[in-house]
Protein backbone atom coordinates (compact mmCIF):
# COMPACT_ATOMS: atom_id res chain seq x y z
CA UNK A 1 0.00 0.00 0.00
CA UNK A 2 1.45 3.25 -0.85
CA UNK A 3 0.38 5.38 1.46
CA UNK A 4 2.32 5.53 4.76
CA UNK A 5 -0.08 7.35 7.40
CA UNK A 6 1.83 8.70 10.78
CA UNK A 7 0.59 5.58 13.46
CA UNK A 8 -0.55 7.00 15.80
CA UNK A 9 -1.65 5.45 19.15
CA UNK A 10 -3.26 6.88 22.45
CA UNK A 11 -5.06 9.50 20.98
CA UNK A 12 -8.41 9.57 22.75
CA UNK A 13 -8.83 12.75 23.03
CA UNK A 14 -7.70 13.86 19.31
CA UNK A 15 -10.61 13.85 16.90
CA UNK A 16 -11.02 10.55 14.30
CA UNK A 17 -10.66 10.52 10.81
CA UNK A 18 -12.08 7.40 9.15
CA UNK A 19 -10.68 6.61 5.68
CA UNK A 20 -11.63 4.37 3.56
CA UNK A 21 -8.19 3.78 1.16
CA UNK A 22 -8.45 3.25 -2.93
CA UNK A 23 -8.61 -0.67 -2.66
CA UNK A 24 -8.86 -2.40 0.35
CA UNK A 25 -12.13 -2.65 2.83
CA UNK A 26 -11.09 -4.68 5.39
CA UNK A 27 -14.73 -5.26 7.19
CA UNK A 28 -16.40 -6.29 4.20
CA UNK A 29 -17.59 -10.36 4.26
CA UNK A 30 -16.00 -12.91 1.89
CA UNK A 31 -19.55 -13.00 -0.43
CA UNK A 32 -18.49 -8.99 -1.17
CA UNK A 33 -14.95 -8.95 -2.05
CA UNK A 34 -15.88 -8.10 -6.05
CA UNK A 35 -16.35 -5.17 -4.19
CA UNK A 36 -13.67 -4.58 -3.14
CA UNK A 37 -12.42 -1.13 -4.72
CA UNK A 38 -16.51 -0.10 -5.10
CA UNK A 39 -16.35 3.45 -3.76
CA UNK A 40 -19.93 3.86 -3.25
CA UNK A 41 -19.54 0.73 -0.92
CA UNK A 42 -16.73 2.89 0.70
CA UNK A 43 -18.96 5.40 1.23
CA UNK A 44 -21.70 3.89 3.55
CA UNK A 45 -18.74 2.42 5.56
CA UNK A 46 -17.82 6.13 6.14
CA UNK A 47 -21.19 7.31 6.61
CA UNK A 48 -21.99 4.99 8.92
CA UNK A 49 -19.19 5.90 11.12
CA UNK A 50 -19.52 9.66 11.26
CA UNK A 51 -23.42 10.54 10.54
CA UNK A 52 -24.37 10.03 14.47
CA UNK A 53 -25.59 13.25 15.06
CA UNK A 54 -28.32 12.95 13.00
CA UNK A 55 -31.63 12.68 14.08
CA UNK A 56 -35.05 11.27 12.69
CA UNK A 57 -36.56 14.32 11.28
CA UNK A 58 -33.47 16.71 11.01
CA UNK A 59 -33.33 19.24 8.49
CA UNK A 60 -30.08 18.59 7.04
CA UNK A 61 -28.31 20.82 4.52
CA UNK A 62 -25.20 19.30 2.33
CA UNK A 63 -22.76 21.54 0.80
CA UNK A 64 -21.83 20.70 -2.58
CA UNK A 65 -19.78 22.10 -5.21
CA UNK A 66 -21.16 21.38 -8.57
CA UNK A 67 -18.65 22.51 -10.80
CA UNK A 68 -17.78 25.23 -13.23
CA UNK A 69 -19.10 24.73 -16.70
CA UNK A 70 -16.46 22.66 -18.83
CA UNK A 71 -15.14 21.20 -15.64
CA UNK A 72 -14.87 17.59 -15.87
CA UNK A 73 -12.76 16.68 -12.62
CA UNK A 74 -15.76 17.67 -10.54
CA UNK A 75 -17.59 15.13 -7.64
CA UNK A 76 -19.82 12.47 -9.41
CA UNK A 77 -23.03 13.14 -8.24
CA UNK A 78 -23.29 9.43 -7.25
CA UNK A 79 -21.47 9.74 -4.03
CA UNK A 80 -23.78 12.61 -3.03
CA UNK A 81 -26.87 9.93 -4.00
CA UNK A 82 -24.77 7.91 -1.10
CA UNK A 83 -24.91 10.33 1.06
CA UNK A 84 -28.77 11.66 0.19
CA UNK A 85 -29.87 8.03 0.81
CA UNK A 86 -27.89 7.43 4.09
CA UNK A 87 -29.53 10.78 6.10
CA UNK A 88 -33.00 9.91 4.30
CA UNK A 89 -32.39 6.18 5.80
CA UNK A 90 -32.25 8.16 9.24
CA UNK A 91 -35.55 9.48 8.70
CA UNK A 92 -33.93 13.15 8.09
CA UNK A 93 -34.99 15.58 5.56
CA UNK A 94 -31.56 16.33 3.58
CA UNK A 95 -31.04 19.38 0.80
CA UNK A 96 -28.59 20.00 -1.53
CA UNK A 97 -27.20 23.67 -0.97
CA UNK A 98 -24.94 25.78 -2.65
CA UNK A 99 -23.64 29.15 -2.96
CA UNK A 100 -23.00 31.69 -5.77
CA UNK A 101 -19.42 31.96 -7.31
CA UNK A 102 -17.65 34.96 -7.40
CA UNK A 103 -16.61 32.89 -10.82
CA UNK A 104 -15.83 34.56 -14.53
CA UNK A 105 -18.92 36.26 -16.14
CA UNK A 106 -20.17 34.15 -18.42
CA UNK A 107 -18.23 34.27 -21.63
CA UNK A 108 -18.03 32.20 -25.14
CA UNK A 109 -14.82 30.86 -26.30
CA UNK A 110 -14.44 30.54 -30.13
CA UNK A 111 -11.88 27.52 -29.93
CA UNK A 112 -11.72 27.21 -33.88
CA UNK A 113 -14.02 28.28 -36.52
CA UNK A 114 -16.79 25.97 -35.70
CA UNK A 115 -16.70 24.94 -32.31
CA UNK A 116 -17.52 27.58 -29.06
CA UNK A 117 -17.89 26.94 -25.54
CA UNK A 118 -19.45 29.10 -22.84
CA UNK A 119 -18.06 28.70 -19.42
CA UNK A 120 -18.47 31.05 -15.91
CA UNK A 121 -21.95 30.43 -14.76
CA UNK A 122 -21.64 29.96 -11.29
CA UNK A 123 -22.43 33.73 -11.10
CA UNK A 124 -26.17 33.79 -10.23
CA UNK A 125 -28.49 31.46 -9.16
CA UNK A 126 -30.33 31.05 -12.56
CA UNK A 127 -26.98 29.84 -14.85
CA UNK A 128 -26.19 28.27 -11.63
CA UNK A 129 -28.85 25.74 -11.59
CA UNK A 130 -28.04 25.04 -15.38
CA UNK A 131 -24.52 23.95 -14.77
CA UNK A 132 -25.92 22.12 -12.04
CA UNK A 133 -28.19 20.05 -14.35
CA UNK A 134 -25.78 19.16 -16.77
CA UNK A 135 -23.68 17.90 -14.16
CA UNK A 136 -26.00 15.39 -13.16
CA UNK A 137 -26.85 17.69 -9.40
CA UNK A 138 -30.38 17.14 -10.15
CA UNK A 139 -33.06 15.82 -7.32
CA UNK A 140 -34.36 12.36 -9.41
CA UNK A 141 -30.25 11.47 -9.76
CA UNK A 142 -28.99 12.79 -6.15
CA UNK A 143 -32.17 12.20 -4.28
CA UNK A 144 -32.36 15.70 -2.86
CA UNK A 145 -33.31 19.53 -3.82
CA UNK A 146 -30.64 21.47 -4.90
CA UNK A 147 -30.93 25.22 -2.78
CA UNK A 148 -29.03 28.55 -3.04
CA UNK A 149 -28.68 29.44 0.65
CA UNK A 150 -27.41 32.71 -0.33
CA UNK A 151 -30.47 33.80 -2.91
CA UNK A 152 -30.02 34.69 -6.36
CA UNK A 153 -27.10 36.85 -6.49
CA UNK A 154 -25.08 35.64 -3.79
CA UNK A 155 -25.60 38.24 -1.26
CA UNK A 156 -28.37 37.29 1.29
CA UNK A 157 -26.65 37.07 4.39
CA UNK A 158 -26.51 37.01 8.27
CA UNK A 159 -23.60 39.14 9.35
CA UNK A 160 -22.00 36.87 12.26
CA UNK A 161 -19.39 38.29 14.68
CA UNK A 162 -16.28 36.41 15.61
CA UNK A 163 -13.61 36.94 18.52
CA UNK A 164 -10.45 35.06 16.92
CA UNK A 165 -10.66 35.97 12.94
CA UNK A 166 -7.03 37.24 11.85
CA UNK A 167 -8.42 40.17 9.88
CA UNK A 168 -12.26 40.09 10.26
CA UNK A 169 -14.33 41.10 13.21
CA UNK A 170 -17.59 40.39 11.39
CA UNK A 171 -18.46 38.07 8.71
CA UNK A 172 -21.19 37.69 6.21
CA UNK A 173 -22.39 33.83 6.07
CA UNK A 174 -25.14 32.93 3.68
CA UNK A 175 -28.29 33.55 5.37
CA UNK A 176 -30.17 30.09 4.54
CA UNK A 177 -27.86 28.02 6.22
CA UNK A 178 -29.51 28.83 9.06
CA UNK A 179 -32.78 27.13 8.46
CA UNK A 180 -31.10 23.41 8.96
CA UNK A 181 -30.88 21.87 11.54
CA UNK A 182 -27.54 19.66 10.90
CA UNK A 183 -25.20 20.08 8.30
CA UNK A 184 -22.95 17.82 6.19
CA UNK A 185 -19.99 18.80 4.06
CA UNK A 186 -19.12 17.19 0.89
CA UNK A 187 -16.29 17.84 -0.74
CA UNK A 188 -13.35 16.87 -3.36
CA UNK A 189 -10.18 17.32 -2.42
CA UNK A 190 -8.00 18.68 -4.91
CA UNK A 191 -5.47 21.25 -5.85
CA UNK A 192 -6.49 25.29 -5.53
CA UNK A 193 -4.52 28.51 -7.45
CA UNK A 194 -4.66 30.17 -4.45
CA UNK A 195 -5.18 28.43 -1.12
CA UNK A 196 -3.01 25.53 -2.35
CA UNK A 197 -5.84 23.20 -1.76
CA UNK A 198 -9.55 22.80 -1.38
CA UNK A 199 -11.26 20.32 0.90
CA UNK A 200 -13.56 21.00 4.09
CA UNK A 201 -12.12 24.31 4.82
CA UNK A 202 -12.72 25.80 1.46
CA UNK A 203 -16.23 24.70 1.94
CA UNK A 204 -16.78 26.43 4.64
CA UNK A 205 -14.95 29.44 4.73
CA UNK A 206 -15.89 30.11 0.73
CA UNK A 207 -18.43 27.66 -0.13
CA UNK A 208 -20.84 29.07 3.21
CA UNK A 209 -20.08 32.70 3.25
CA UNK A 210 -21.77 35.87 0.61
CA UNK A 211 -20.19 37.34 -2.26
CA UNK A 212 -19.27 40.42 0.09
CA UNK A 213 -16.69 38.12 2.31
CA UNK A 214 -15.62 36.16 -1.04
CA UNK A 215 -14.85 39.12 -2.73
CA UNK A 216 -13.25 40.81 0.28
CA UNK A 217 -10.88 37.49 0.95
CA UNK A 218 -9.59 37.66 -3.08
CA UNK A 219 -9.30 41.95 -3.09
CA UNK A 220 -7.06 43.63 -1.49
CA UNK A 221 -9.43 46.48 -0.94
CA UNK A 222 -13.00 48.00 -1.21
CA UNK A 223 -14.11 48.90 -5.22
CA UNK A 224 -14.02 53.19 -5.18
CA UNK A 225 -14.76 56.10 -7.28
CA UNK A 226 -11.52 58.26 -7.87
CA UNK A 227 -13.34 61.63 -7.46
CA UNK A 228 -10.27 63.22 -9.67
CA UNK A 229 -11.24 61.18 -12.75
CA UNK A 230 -15.10 60.30 -12.11
CA UNK A 231 -16.78 63.17 -14.68
CA UNK A 232 -20.77 63.75 -14.54
CA UNK A 233 -20.64 65.51 -18.21
CA UNK A 234 -18.70 62.86 -20.08
CA UNK A 235 -21.88 59.74 -18.86
CA UNK A 236 -25.04 58.53 -18.31
CA UNK A 237 -24.58 57.81 -14.87
CA UNK A 238 -24.17 54.38 -15.34
CA UNK A 239 -22.67 52.98 -12.76
CA UNK A 240 -25.61 53.74 -10.82
CA UNK A 241 -27.74 51.71 -12.64
CA UNK A 242 -25.97 48.95 -13.12
CA UNK A 243 -25.55 48.34 -9.71
CA UNK A 244 -28.07 45.69 -8.48
CA UNK A 245 -27.66 46.39 -4.60
CA UNK A 246 -28.45 50.27 -4.95
CA UNK A 247 -24.56 50.94 -3.67
CA UNK A 248 -24.25 53.86 -5.66
CA UNK A 249 -24.83 57.37 -5.49
CA UNK A 250 -23.81 60.74 -6.72
CA UNK A 251 -22.56 63.00 -3.92
CA UNK A 252 -20.75 66.29 -4.38
CA UNK A 253 -20.71 66.33 -8.06
CA UNK A 254 -19.19 62.40 -8.25
CA UNK A 255 -20.49 59.07 -7.39
CA UNK A 256 -19.66 57.52 -4.57
CA UNK A 257 -20.05 53.76 -3.71
CA UNK A 258 -21.31 52.43 0.13
CA UNK A 259 -18.69 49.52 0.55
CA UNK A 260 -21.20 48.21 3.68
CA UNK A 261 -23.67 46.78 0.76
CA UNK A 262 -21.06 46.54 -2.34
CA UNK A 263 -20.54 43.01 -3.22
CA UNK A 264 -17.35 42.94 -5.38
CA UNK A 265 -19.28 42.33 -8.62
CA UNK A 266 -17.79 44.50 -10.75
CA UNK A 267 -20.81 45.48 -13.53
CA UNK A 268 -20.09 49.31 -11.79
CA UNK A 269 -16.04 49.22 -13.84
CA UNK A 270 -17.61 47.30 -16.72
CA UNK A 271 -20.19 49.77 -17.50
CA UNK A 272 -18.20 53.18 -16.66
CA UNK A 273 -17.27 54.78 -19.87
CA UNK A 274 -14.75 56.92 -18.14
CA UNK A 275 -11.14 55.33 -18.04
CA UNK A 276 -9.95 54.35 -14.25
CA UNK A 277 -13.29 56.55 -13.09
CA UNK A 278 -13.57 53.53 -10.67
CA UNK A 279 -10.53 51.96 -8.85
CA UNK A 280 -10.46 48.13 -9.57
CA UNK A 281 -8.54 46.79 -6.49
CA UNK A 282 -5.87 44.30 -6.31
CA UNK A 283 -5.67 40.21 -5.87
CA UNK A 284 -4.48 39.54 -2.37
CA UNK A 285 -1.47 38.01 -1.22
CA UNK A 286 -1.97 34.33 -1.33
CA UNK A 287 -1.16 33.89 2.55
CA UNK A 288 -3.78 36.80 3.13
CA UNK A 289 -6.64 35.34 1.28
CA UNK A 290 -5.80 31.59 3.10
CA UNK A 291 -6.33 33.59 6.32
CA UNK A 292 -9.59 35.68 5.31
CA UNK A 293 -11.07 32.00 4.05
CA UNK A 294 -10.46 30.67 7.61
CA UNK A 295 -11.91 34.03 9.09
CA UNK A 296 -14.67 33.38 7.27
CA UNK A 297 -14.59 29.42 8.24
CA UNK A 298 -14.61 30.33 11.56
CA UNK A 299 -17.70 32.16 11.64
CA UNK A 300 -19.69 29.02 9.17
CA UNK A 301 -18.93 27.07 12.45
CA UNK A 302 -21.17 29.61 14.79
CA UNK A 303 -23.70 26.92 13.18
CA UNK A 304 -22.77 24.59 15.73
CA UNK A 305 -19.48 23.11 15.54
CA UNK A 306 -21.45 19.18 17.34
CA UNK A 307 -23.87 19.81 14.03
CA UNK A 308 -21.69 19.15 11.20
CA UNK A 309 -20.07 16.23 9.76
CA UNK A 310 -17.12 16.35 6.70
CA UNK A 311 -16.64 13.75 3.96
CA UNK A 312 -13.87 13.91 1.66
CA UNK A 313 -13.54 12.23 -1.24
CA UNK A 314 -9.89 12.33 -3.04
CA UNK A 315 -10.33 11.25 -6.20
CA UNK A 316 -9.14 12.61 -9.77
CA UNK A 317 -6.82 15.29 -7.97
CA UNK A 318 -5.89 17.74 -10.17
CA UNK A 319 -3.95 20.86 -9.26
CA UNK A 320 -6.57 22.90 -9.87
CA UNK A 321 -9.96 23.75 -7.90
CA UNK A 322 -13.85 22.38 -9.41
CA UNK A 323 -14.50 26.50 -9.27
CA UNK A 324 -11.94 26.43 -12.76
CA UNK A 325 -13.21 25.57 -16.15
CA UNK A 326 -9.82 23.36 -16.96
CA UNK A 327 -8.67 21.18 -14.00
CA UNK A 328 -5.76 19.48 -15.53
CA UNK A 329 -4.83 16.14 -15.27
CA UNK A 330 -4.57 14.60 -11.81
CA UNK A 331 -1.31 14.80 -9.33
CA UNK A 332 -1.23 11.98 -7.60
CA UNK A 333 -3.38 8.95 -7.88
CA UNK A 334 -7.17 8.37 -5.93
CA UNK A 335 -6.63 8.37 -2.18
CA UNK A 336 -9.82 7.07 -0.93
CA UNK A 337 -12.45 8.65 1.60
CA UNK A 338 -12.30 10.07 4.58
CA UNK A 339 -14.93 11.32 6.72
CA UNK A 340 -14.67 13.40 10.18
CA UNK A 341 -16.63 15.98 12.88
CA UNK A 342 -12.91 17.76 12.67
CA UNK A 343 -12.58 20.33 9.64
CA UNK A 344 -8.71 20.71 10.12
CA UNK A 345 -7.96 17.01 11.28
CA UNK A 346 -10.12 15.92 7.97
CA UNK A 347 -8.28 18.11 5.18
CA UNK A 348 -4.64 16.84 7.29
CA UNK A 349 -5.00 13.83 6.67
CA UNK A 350 -6.01 14.02 2.51
CA UNK A 351 -2.98 16.60 2.09
CA UNK A 352 -0.65 13.73 4.65
CA UNK A 353 -2.04 11.12 2.23
CA UNK A 354 -1.32 13.43 -0.97
CA UNK A 355 2.48 13.80 0.59
CA UNK A 356 2.77 10.18 1.32
CA UNK A 357 1.46 9.51 -1.95
CA UNK A 358 3.44 8.94 -5.20
CA UNK A 359 3.23 11.74 -7.97
CA UNK A 360 1.92 11.34 -11.16
CA UNK A 361 3.28 12.39 -14.69
CA UNK A 362 2.04 16.31 -15.29
CA UNK A 363 1.50 18.13 -17.75
CA UNK A 364 3.20 21.67 -17.76
CA UNK A 365 1.90 24.25 -19.56
CA UNK A 366 4.43 24.00 -23.03
CA UNK A 367 2.14 20.49 -23.06
CA UNK A 368 5.25 18.37 -22.04
CA UNK A 369 5.05 15.50 -19.42
CA UNK A 370 7.18 16.43 -16.42
CA UNK A 371 8.74 13.61 -13.96
CA UNK A 372 6.31 12.99 -11.46
CA UNK A 373 6.78 14.23 -7.80
CA UNK A 374 8.31 12.12 -5.23
CA UNK A 375 6.38 10.38 -2.80
CA UNK A 376 7.18 12.48 0.79
CA UNK A 377 6.97 16.32 -1.33
CA UNK A 378 3.84 18.08 -0.46
CA UNK A 379 2.57 17.92 -4.35
CA UNK A 380 0.55 21.12 -5.24
CA UNK A 381 3.34 23.09 -3.63
CA UNK A 382 6.01 21.40 -5.79
CA UNK A 383 3.82 22.36 -9.07
CA UNK A 384 2.89 25.72 -8.14
CA UNK A 385 5.23 27.49 -6.01
CA UNK A 386 2.53 30.55 -5.03
CA UNK A 387 1.25 28.50 -2.74
CA UNK A 388 1.45 26.73 0.72
CA UNK A 389 -0.85 23.90 1.86
CA UNK A 390 0.56 24.35 5.63
CA UNK A 391 -1.29 28.13 5.25
CA UNK A 392 -4.57 26.78 5.95
CA UNK A 393 -3.31 24.55 9.17
CA UNK A 394 -1.33 27.88 10.53
CA UNK A 395 -4.51 30.08 10.78
CA UNK A 396 -7.44 27.32 11.19
CA UNK A 397 -5.01 26.50 14.60
CA UNK A 398 -4.82 30.30 15.14
CA UNK A 399 -8.34 30.86 15.06
CA UNK A 400 -9.27 27.96 17.06
CA UNK A 401 -11.60 25.94 14.84
CA UNK A 402 -9.85 22.43 14.67
CA UNK A 403 -6.78 20.33 15.33
CA UNK A 404 -4.16 18.95 12.98
CA UNK A 405 -3.45 16.01 15.07
CA UNK A 406 -5.74 13.26 14.46
CA UNK A 407 -6.69 9.93 14.92
CA UNK A 408 -6.67 7.71 11.30
CA UNK A 409 -9.02 4.70 11.33
CA UNK A 410 -8.93 2.62 8.51
CA UNK A 411 -12.21 1.20 7.62
S1 LIG B 1 -18.24 56.42 -11.97
FE1 LIG B 1 -18.30 56.53 -14.19
S2 LIG B 1 -20.44 56.17 -14.77
FE2 LIG B 1 -20.40 56.62 -12.58
S3 LIG B 1 -20.78 58.82 -12.44
FE3 LIG B 1 -18.55 58.58 -12.46
S4 LIG B 1 -17.94 58.68 -14.59
FE4 LIG B 1 -20.16 58.38 -14.56
S1 LIG C 1 -19.02 46.38 -7.66
FE1 LIG C 1 -20.13 48.22 -8.31
S2 LIG C 1 -22.03 47.42 -9.24
FE2 LIG C 1 -21.16 45.73 -8.02
S3 LIG C 1 -22.12 45.92 -6.00
FE3 LIG C 1 -20.22 47.10 -5.91
S4 LIG C 1 -20.82 49.17 -6.40
FE4 LIG C 1 -22.49 47.84 -7.08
Amino acid sequence: MFLNMKKIVNMENKPKVYWAPPTEIAALPNTAKNMVTNNLVKTRFILDKILDNINSGDKVGVKVHVGEAQNTRYLRPDYVREVIETIKSKGAIPTLIETQGRGNNIEYICINDDYTICVGHRKKATDHLKIAHLHGYIESITGAPLHFIDGNEGIDRKIVKINNGIHFKEISVAKGLFDFDKLVVISHFKGHPLAGFGGALKQLGMGCVTKHNKFLAHFSDYIVVNSQKCNLSRCNQECIESCPVGAIEIRNSFAKINSSICFGCFNCTQRCPVKRAIKIPSRRDNNEFVERLIDNASAVLSFGPEKIRYINFAFEIPLMCDCVSNASVPVVPDLGIFGSSDPVAIDKACVDAEINAPGLPFLDRNGEWTNPVELGVEKFKALNPIVDTTWQFDAAVKNGIGTIDYELVKI
